[in-house]
């Protein structure tokens, strides 16, 4: 592609970007596709020649965009969101047409040294002491995996990378059944074992550990010769929102010498209000934190970050100096690719940085605050129906629901098929969950550019299609 053609499909990209912004409102929000459908439309085999840029560009949006589901659509009410606001739409073209690599600080000065600014621009945002430093993450999963074994390594005395995991004693580490599942692959990962994830119960309305259980459980382990070493505790679980106590974890955890990770994917985004900061409140106390900007803040995915307190502990859990990659000559500088597992790194500050200045703290609060208002008003409507129950109230703006009518055998496969009927539909896209052994249907306010007006169809959806499916 010659400079000229780099322009021309440039532009052409991004006009079709903001064409389709606009058009979402007229698409279903998931694909009616079948599966095996875009894989039967794709050429078996790879081209010889080159095609010209029209056929390619035809074919994606003749076979691709119908198959895609629009996360960016204003009624995605499904999972939680990953936002990409405009502004960070734009800044990730800018980084994929440097396409830097920016794993040390010299092969981008730039971006580590951006990384660091807008990660502490978080950290002030969300109301954290300077304390905290941190990263960008490519995900919370891999946050989480970096958390994990950097409370192994401690626990070990940092002889786990270097004498593996036989012959150590039972790592255990402690959380309730509401943390998500990249905590449970983290644990896989980092040699622990499943068995060594000690569910910890759970009461109140936010589904919060026991503390006395938690301590309980890290006594008894002791008396048998087991080796506790972290404590993982969720604020806004994926499920239905579960909370921790962190005070309270933040205090077991202190009390036994354990490393605390908070895992805030979803709900840390909310933190930038100060009127949900008491979700986690104790929250100062944790060893990490981990929050997504790429679901509900508006940065484009993947952007995860994760605040430490110790940012030596993970350094030496996860670094690896190489002569190549040495920088020699420059003092006081950060390597980021030796805070997370993966060597590469993108720029992924930027989006970070575009999004903050041009929306401001206060929009984005704004944004999180309708969300909440918009769920919570849903929520009430849903309960004074008599066919609907609230099966789990909101946590900031996510909550889950039954739709319970007389005579209905089967109230489970009856809402598995209320779920699949709406989403069919097109026009609104939720999800369902478990919930104390019942199926439950959740629903989430959270698109960059939802209105109440969205919300309300929602409710004039779900109405609609539980009537007619009885
Ligand atoms: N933690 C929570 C609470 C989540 O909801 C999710 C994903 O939805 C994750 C972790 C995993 O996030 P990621 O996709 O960034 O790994």
């Amino acid at each position: 592609m010659d400079s000229e053609a780099f322009r021309h499909w440039s532009l052409k990209a991004a006009e079709w970007g903001v064409d389709y912004r606009d058009g979402l409102r007229d698409r279903p929000v998931r694909p009616q596709v079948e599966p095996g459908q875009v894989l039967a439309s794709i050429e078996a085999s790879p081209p010889e020649a080159a095609e010209p840029m029209e056929a390619i560009f035809a074919d994606f949006e003749a076979k691709i965009v119908p198959g895609m589901t629009h996360w960016q659509h204003p009624r995605f009410f499904a999972y939680f969101p990953a936002n990409a606001a405009p502004v960070s739409v734009v800044a990730e073209y800018l980084v994929s047409a440097m396409a830097a690599q920016c794993m040390l600080w010299q092969t981008s000065p730039a971006a580590t040294e951006l990384e660091t600014r807008v990660v502490d621009w978080m950290r002030q945002a969300l109301g954290l002491p300077e304390a905290f430093t941190g990263v960008i993450q490519d995900s919370a999963s891999s946050a989480t995996l970096a958390a994990v074994l950097t409370m192994r390594e401690r626990a070990l005395d940092w002889q786990g990378n270097k004498s593996g995991l036989s012959g150590a004693p039972r790592i255990r580490v402690y959380c309730s059944e509401h943390v998500h599942t990249s905590i449970d692959r983290a644990i896989w990962i980092a040699g622990i074992g499943e068995e060594n994830l000690v569910r910890i119960p759970t009461k109140g309305r936010f589904r919060a550990m026991s503390a006395e259980a938690l301590d309980a459980a890290i006594v008894q382990d002791r008396e048998n010769g087991l080796l506790p070493a972290g404590i993982i505790a969720c604020v806004g679980g994926t499920s239905v929102g579960g909370t921790d106590d962190i005070a309270a974890v933040v205090e077991v955890a202190r009390r036994h010498g354990l490393y605390t990770h908070v895992d805030a994917a979803w709900a840390g985004s909310a933190m930038i209000c100060p009127e949900f900061r008491h979700f986690w409140s104790g929250v100062e106390g944790a060893d990490s934190i981990v929050f997504n900007p790429h679901k509900w803040l508006g940065a484009q995915f993947d952007c995860s970050i994760q605040f430490i307190r110790d940012p030596e502990s993970l350094v030496r859990t996860l670094a690896i100096r190489p002569e190549f990659l040495k920088t020699h000559g420059r003092d006081g500088i950060t390597n980021y690719s030796e805070w997370s597992v993966p060597l590469g790194r993108r720029f992924r500050a930027l989006k970070l940085w575009f999004l903050l200045r041009a929306h401001g703290l206060e929009g984005l609060r704004t944004m999180i605050r309708n969300h909440v208002a918009w769920s919570e008003k849903l929520a009430e409507r849903l309960h004074g129906l008599p066919d609907f129950e609230v099966a789990s109230e909101p946590m900031l703006s996510l909550f889950s629901f039954r739709h319970v009518p007389a005579g209905v055998g089967d109230l489970d496969q009856h809402n598995l098929a209320l779920v699949e009927a709406i989403n069919r539909d097109g026009r609104i896209y939720l999800t369902q969950t478990r919930l104390d052994g019942r199926a439950v249907i959740r629903f989430q306010a959270g698109q960059f550019e939802a209105t109440e007006a969205d919300v309300d169809k929602a409710f004039e959806v779900i109405v609609e299609i539980a009537l007619t499916a009885g």
